[in-house]
Formats: C-alpha cells, sequence, structure tokens
C-alpha cells in the first residue's frame, strides 16, 4: 500500500494547479512589488495553517498565492533595487522546478555524479575565467556567508599546520562584508579592519598597515580577504596588492566576491580584476549577479585537497563514500547533504552561452553610470563615490535618515520601488544595486524625481 500523499494519481491535479500557478508567476512582466505585512495582520488573514486533516492541496495553494505570496517582496522586480536583490534567468528558474522535481542528492559523486559534473563545469568556468588552474575547484554552498566561512576555516587550519595555536586574526577592509566578522565570531578568532579611505578600496599599504597593527597587538594574521565588489558600493579592492601581501606574510589569500566577482566575466572590466587567479579561494554568489535564483555561492580552491582534508565527515554510514577517489561536493565545505543548487546556472549557461551573461552584465554596469551621470546633473542631489559597477550610492542634500525612510516607504506603499536607505561612516544616502536586465533608465529617474518633491 502507497501512502496517499506519494501516490503520484491522487496528485495530477494537484500538479496541474502547481504548475499552472508556477506558469502564470512566469508570465508576470514585471511581478507584482508587493510587500511584508506584520506577524498580526498574517495571523488575522490566514490563521492556523496545520492541522490534523490537512486543508488539502488547493485550499493550501490558495493561501499562499492569495495571502502569503503577496506577503514577500518580489526581488525580481526591476524597482528592486536594495540590498543585492536577485534577477534569474528564465531557463535558470525553470531549471529550479526541474531540480525540485528530481530529488538528486548532491553531496556525493556516487549518488549525484551527472549533477556533480554539470555543477562542477561551471566552477571550472569560473575560475578558467578568473585565471584559477585547472586543477581548483570546489562546491556550490547556500550563500557566501557559508562559502566564506568555509574558505576561512581551511585558511586557518592551514595557519594552524605551520604555526601551531595562535590568536589569530583576518585581515580585511573596513568596508569588507558583514559575514566575515560572523565568520571570525564561529570561528573564534579576531578580524582587524584595514582603512578603506575616501576611494572606498583596500590594497597593500593599508592592508599592510592593518596587519602590523594585529602583529602589535598580539594576534597572528591568518588571511588576507580583497572583496571584489563591496556590497555597499561595489568598488573592488586592488587585489593584486593584497595578493603581493599575502605572499610576503605567507597567509592566505582569499577573494570574497560574492557580489562583485560576476563583473569580472565582462571584458572591459576584467582588467579591474587582476590579482583575482592569485586566491587561495574565491566566492562568488549565482544568486547576487550571475542571474540565479536563491541560494547558490560558488565557492573554489586553488588547491581542493586542502579542503577536503578540513571537511570530510568520518561517519561509519560513510566510509564506502570516503574510499572513492571520486569528487564529493560535501568535502570542500561545511556541509553534508545538499541540493544540486548550482544545476540552475548550469543549464542556464548552456541554454544561452556565456556571451549572453557578459551582455547582460555590462548592460547593468552601463545603466549604473547613466544613472551616475543623470544624479551629478541635479543639483540636489550628490554622488557619494563614482561607481565601478552595477551599485550606485548617492545623498539628496539636506535629508536626514528619517527623510530618507519616509521617502522609501511611501515608494514601496505606491509599488513603485523598494529603495532602502543606508549610509556611510554615519552620514545617510541611498542606494541603487542593479543586477535586472528589465531595470529601465525611465523608471530610475521617476524615482530621483520622487526625491525631488
Ligand atoms: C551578500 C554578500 C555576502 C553574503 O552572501 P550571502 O549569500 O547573503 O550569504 C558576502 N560578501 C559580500 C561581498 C556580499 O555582497
Amino acid at each position: 500500500m502507497t501512502s496517499e500523499m506519494h501516490n503520484p494519481q491522487s496528485a495530477d491535479s494537484l500538479r496541474k494547479a502547481i504548475f499552472d500557478y508556477a506558469s502564470q508567476r512566469f508570465d508576470y512582466n514585471p511581478p507584482p512589488l508587493d510587500g511584508p505585512l506584520s506577524p498580526a495582520e498574517l495571523k488575522a488573514k490566514v490563521g492556523q495553517t496545520i492541522t490534523e486533516d490537512g486543508l488539502g492541496g488547493e485550499k493550501a495553494l490558495n493561501i499562499f498565492a492569495e495571502q502569503l505570496a503577496p506577503a514577500t517582496i518580489s526581488t525580481d522586480h526591476p524597482g528592486f533595487l536594495s540590498f543585492i536583490p536577485a534577477a534569474p534567468t528564465e531557463a535558470a528558474s525553470l531549471f529550479d522546478l526541474v531540480v525540485s522535481a528530481s530529488s538528486v542528492y548532491g553531496g556525493s559523486w556516487l549518488e549525484g555524479a551527472g549533477a556533480v559534473y554539470a555543477e562542477n563545469q561551471v566552477l571550472s568556468f569560473l575560475a578558467g575565467e578568473y585565471g584559477l588552474p585547472e586543477t581548483s575547484g570546489g562546491v556550490f554552498v547556500q550563500g557566501g556567508t557559508l562559502g566564506n566561512l568555509s574558505a576561512l576555516a581551511v585558511a586557518r587550519e592551514e595557519a594552524a599546520k605551520k604555526l601551531g595555536k595562535k590568536n589569530w586574526t583576518i585581515i580585511c577592509s573596513e568596508e569588507a562584508h558583514s559575514s566575515i566578522q560572523a565568520v571570525a565570531m564561529v570561528l573564534g578568532i579576531e578580524t582587524t579592519k584595514a582603512a578603506s579611505g575616501d576611494s572606498g578600496s583596500i590594497g597593500y599599504d593599508s592592508a599592510k598597515a592593518a596587519a602590523l597593527e594585529a602583529t602589535s597587538a598580539g594576534l597572528t594574521p591568518m588571511a588576507i580577504v580583497g572583496t571584489a565588489g563591496t556590497t555597499n558600493f561595489g568598488i573592488i579592492d586592488d587585489l593584486a596588492g593584497l595578493a603581493k601581501l599575502a605572499k610576503e606574510l605567507g597567509i592566505w589569500y582569499h577573494v570574497d566576491g560574492a557580489y562583485g566577482l560576476a563583473g569580472a566575466l565582462i571584458p572591459e572590466l576584467r582588467a579591474k580584476f587582476n590579482g583575482i587567479e592569485q586566491a587561495d579561494s574565491f566566492i562568488v554568489d549565482p544568486h547576487k549577479w550571475l542571474f540565479a535564483p536563491f541560494d547558490a555561492c560558488a565557492l573554489v580552491y586553488r588547491n581542493p585537497q586542502l579542503a577536503r582534508k578540513t571537511f570530510s565527515q568520518h561517519g561509519e554510514y560513510l566510509e564506502p563514500i570516503n574510499k572513492s577517489t571520486e569528487w564529493n561536493p560535501s568535502d570542500y565545505a561545511f556541509n553534508l547533504s545538499r541540493r544540486a543548487r548550482g544545476l540552475p546556472l548550469w543549464f542556464s549557461l548552456a541554454t544561452y552561452g556565456a556571451a549572453k551573461y557578459r551582455s547582460a552584465l555590462k548592460q547593468n554596469v552601463d545603466l549604473a553610470f547613466q544613472i551616475a551621470a543623470e544624479i551629478e546633473k541635479r543639483p540636489s542631489l550628490r554622488l557619494v563615490r563614482q561607481p565601478q559597477l552595477s551599485v550606485v550610492v548617492f545623498e539628496r542634500i539636506g535629508w536626514e535618515m528619517s527623510d530618507y525612510e519616509k521617502w522609501s516607504e511611501k515608494l514601496l506603499a505606491d509599488q513603485i520601488a523598494f529603495v532602502l536607505p543606508s549610509s556611510l561612516r554615519g552620514k545617510p544616502h541611498t542606494r541603487f544595486a542593479i543586477v535586472n536586465p528589465q531595470t529601465s533608465f525611465e523608471l530610475l529617474v521617476e524615482i530621483l524625481d520622487s526625491m525631488e518633491k
């Protein structure tokens, strides 16, 4: 007897309803922006959904479509310009459905060979673009935070092999992503922040000053983290200068390119990332600027064997896998069971080819520069820094944080855009993070106009 829940026939009408819903979601152009409700509002509208007898799929789907989905913001709306949005290609999102339907275990070659082969082609493609050797490799993890954690855990193992136990610290920019701080907390080590100055980028000199400061405070630097596109500004550190310092100090060099390293696929911008080829490890998030759905971070090591030594888990039931010499993705990060989450990007890259990616990325950068020029023309606005990639940061002269907040709330309430305030060294500003090829110059101008009122 099969259970009703697992009997394909009984799911026929539900399957149709789900595919119809997904199909309709794909048809939206643009999708509704929508917005959050409070827990009390959701409780009043939705109430309790988990019952002993079940609601039935139709009713549950209806609750999602009518109540829950509208209480989420569509990150692929062209007016979603906060944080770093996600604008998956149609092929990538469609293939996410296939991954869901396929029940592939992506942790080992034994179970997931075909999927792992395809994921590894994407990792090799990226490593090749950035100039790492063919022997490099890694794994798709859930996000940049976990990617940074895994890379820096390997770095710490390597440092400890050489020097034993020390009071370790990670050298990074004061504008590095907050996850570096979080990683240090989890690893029980420190961070030492290099000054980024007016430019927003660190290089050999500022990182060296930070390393000296760390040493005189009794800390031992164990890794340098370069940021290839800061989250707030899209500014790229001097990756070659940082590589040189890491070599001098004999320590690990990790490049956090969660958002910006995608930009190195643009031929005209490639030189700005020089030095990436010397990284011991890097990350780039397909869910940020490689047009893939949540959630995926490509994590690559120059010498993946070091990661394997750090992360292989040894339980009796895992020994058949550990005996093999094949590529087991679980060995290359702090994870075991895993979704083959690199497949949506693989399918999309295989479908469209790399050239279309390069031009879609370039289009985002061109739009960023175009709107930056428009901002510079307007006396009431001030560009905080010249953009390098696809993030544009600017101030409305005379506005306090509360003015930005009121304006931002109204933009969302009017369903025009989702643009949040941010700040630099305590001074408020706002920013456009442009990763969606559907975002238009006209929409951005409409948003600027709304600040002049
Ligand atoms: C977003 C971001 C991260 C964190 O990535 P998640 O996928 O959100 O965990 C790390 N570093 C940089 C530079 C980022 O922009």
